[in-house]
């Protein structure tokens, strides 16, 4: 018996096996979980599916969060296939290489709104979309967040902003849709080494000023990630809404 037995998840942000939505995925299926995977775009997609189906899922969705109709097509399959959803895993981030390579304050407009529309926006967009397939008992919704929304992150840039308006929206989605008791709720990993994380320039600096200044002396994990997400889509956490979890080792809370 998984404690994820009969739930639809769906998980947006696979892109390979070390993406931290494909650990949080590989949790949730020895859970129990039934599971569907989004991709933005064909060379995705070429990863995402055999991923997908090392866990038993051919629910396997384009979705290009920056496109509405790949939005409304998100939503068509779902209903298509599911008819509802207990579970969303948004775990998307993306901002112009040049824009976190430059001096903050050369960002460029476009790239200011591509980073704010594909890491903040595309959360409100799916929740927006998506409420109507969550159950009358409610589900749970957790996307992933860094620390430079809060604190000045060199090289973070724009990126630090587009993540302090996704802590934000979570907040705002909390107290929406709360009614229809779905819980809207962050992690704020600490630095792994993923895809996502080579694009950022001195990330090498980044984990060795973790590994140094971090209070629990292990390296991160994207296990570690998934368990804490786990517990924040799961029944543990039922009184739990517009929270952003830090799951870092507690680096967050050094001072000098
Ligand atoms: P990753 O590269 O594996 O995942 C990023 C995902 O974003 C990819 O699957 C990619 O396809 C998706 N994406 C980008 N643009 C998209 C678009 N237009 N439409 C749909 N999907 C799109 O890297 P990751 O590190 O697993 O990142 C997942 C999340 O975790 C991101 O929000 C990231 O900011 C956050 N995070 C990562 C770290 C870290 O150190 N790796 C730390 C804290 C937070």
């Amino acid at each position: 018996m998984g404690v994820f037995d009969g739930k639809k998840i769906l998980i947006m942000g696979v892109a390979s096996e070390r993406s931290i939505a494909w650990a949080i995925a590989e949790a949730l299926h020895r859970e129990g979980a039934e599971l569907a995977f989004s991709y933005p775009n064909e060379s995705l997609e070429k990863r995402v599916r055999p991923l997908a189906e090392q866990l038993g899922s051919r629910n396997v969705i384009r979705c290009d969060v920056q496109s509405d109709s790949d939005l409304q097509n998100l939503f068509n399959c779902l209903e298509a296939s599911w008819g509802r959803v207990d579970g969303l895993v948004h775990s998307i981030a993306f901002a112009e290489k040049e824009d976190l390579q430059r001096r903050f304050s050369e960002t460029s407009r476009a790239g200011f709104h591509t980073a704010l529309d594909v890491s903040a926006y595309s959360l409100i967009a799916v929740c927006g979309k998506l409420a109507r397939l969550f159950p009358e008992d409610g589900g749970s919704v957790v996307t992933l967040t860094y620390l430079g929304s809060q604190r000045v992150v060199q090289h973070y840039n724009v990126m630090g902003v587009a993540k302090a308006a996704l802590e934000a929206s979570v907040r705002y989605l909390a107290a929406d849709l709360g009614e229809q008791g779905i819980r809207v709720n962050a992690i704020s990993a600490g630095p792994i080494r993923t895809l996502a994380a080579s694009g950022i320039p001195k990330f090498k600096e980044m984990l060795g000023e973790f590994g140094d200044k971090a209070p629990l002396k292990k390296p991160l994990t994207t296990e570690d990630v998934a368990n804490v997400a786990l517990h924040l889509l799961g029944p543990a956490s039922v009184a739990v809404t517009g929270e952003t979890t830090y799951v870092d080792c507690g680096f967050n809370i050094m001072g000098i």
